[in-house]
């Protein structure tokens, strides 16, 4: 929570004479643009605009969420984000913990006179102005509800607002079931039906939405799904010949990893992914338990994430980066 100093001297800068921008990580997933739209159409009922910005595309399965569309995509649109940043007066930053994670906007957010909001779940924020992190709360779309909570301002949650938080805390608890899902969240989630979010139709437009490329993907990632450490550690993999192979489209391998978790004796999975341009493999650490996969991806891996969910950027092949994976992995006590 921030402190009641922070909530008003926060409250003075939203004014509609204020230009607010709101950023979200790389690789944007369903919290992500979640809490970006949610907040949008909290200040939207509030009388003030806010421009949300994202350093990349983000997945189709949630461009149905209300005003996704508006949403200026920083590799699109590099000036008018450049611009909207520069010109920002209040910046909120959501779902990431430090400037190197939002891409091309990280410099631009850096170097600007706006005031910076942080409210995020992820360990180890860098500077903000105002910081609201806490990393048990298992999305930052609960954060921002706690947010609104503390404005008390419930009542100006629309249906609109109500179905993008409902959606970030549905993917980042993985349909409610991920360890820092708590009683909180689910009366939350409570209230967020009652505004208007309706899990059925959510979860349709959300999960529902697998294409042929994707299946195929999966089905050949299942197919030679490899365990390690004993039975302990789970390791899929895709290469860039085979995404191209397959059609790839951007969001089709999200969750795959979470595969790997569901055989029955692992504790930890990787999923390992040659980028479809560059020469790096992408990698997603999913954990149960005490594992802690945050550690791991920053120690190895040039990553970071929360324990049991973290991912990272590796320079070598996917050969060689699985080997060192499988080394590394031995040498971890659980
Ligand atoms: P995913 O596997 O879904 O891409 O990411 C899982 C979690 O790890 C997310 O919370 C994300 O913010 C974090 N994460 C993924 N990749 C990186 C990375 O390269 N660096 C850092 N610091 N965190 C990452
Ligand atoms: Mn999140």
């Amino acid at each position: 929570m921030f402190t009641a100093k922070e909530i008003s001297e926060i409250n003075n800068l939203l004014k509609p004479e204020n230009n607010i921008v709101i950023v979200t990580h790389y690789n944007p997933d369903g919290d992500a643009i979640g809490s970006s739209l949610g907040l949008k159409h909290y200040l939207k009922a509030k009388g003030l605009d806010a421009t949300v910005i994202t350093p990349n595309d983000f997945p189709k399965f949630l461009k149905w969420m209300p005003e996704a569309k508006k949403i200026v995509i920083g590799e699109y649109k590099r000036k008018l984000a450049g611009e909207a940043i520069y010109n920002a007066d209040v910046i909120f930053c959501l779902d990431f913990n430090a400037p190197s994670r939002i891409g091309i906007l990280g410099d631009w957010v850096s170097k600007s006179r706006a005031k910076k909001i942080l409210i995020d779940h992820h360990q180890m924020p860098e500077k903000f102005d105002y910081i609201y992190s806490d990393t048990t709360v298992p999305a930052t779309c609960q954060m921002v509800y706690h947010f609104i909570q503390e404005n008390h301002d419930e009542k100006l949650v629309s249906k609109e607002a109500a179905e993008c938080l409902y959606t970030g805390i549905m993917t980042d608890t993985g349909g409610f079931r991920f360890r820092s899902t708590s009683a909180t969240t689910h009366r939350i989630v409570a209230d967020l039906i009652e505004k208007g979010a309706d899990p059925a139709i959510i979860t349709s437009n959300t999960w529902d939405t697998n294409t042929l490329s994707r299946l195929h993907l999966l089905s050949l990632v299942l197919g030679r799904i490899e365990l390690t450490k004993d039975g302990k550690v789970a390791i899929l993999w895709l290469k860039r010949s085979e995404l191209k192979e397959y059609g790839f489209d951007k969001g089709d391998t999200e969750g795959f990893v979470n595969y790997g978790l569901s055989l029955a004796g692992t504790k930890m999975a990787a999923f390992f992914m040659e980028d479809l341009y560059e020469d790096f493999v992408k990698i997603s650490f999913r954990s149960k338990e005490s594992v802690d996969t945050n550690q791991f991806a920053r120690k190895y891996f040039n990553g970071g994430g929360h324990i049991n969910a973290s991912g990272g950027k590796y320079y070598k092949t996917i050969e060689e980066t699985i080997s060192d994976f499988k080394e590394h992995i031995e040498q971890e006590d659980f």
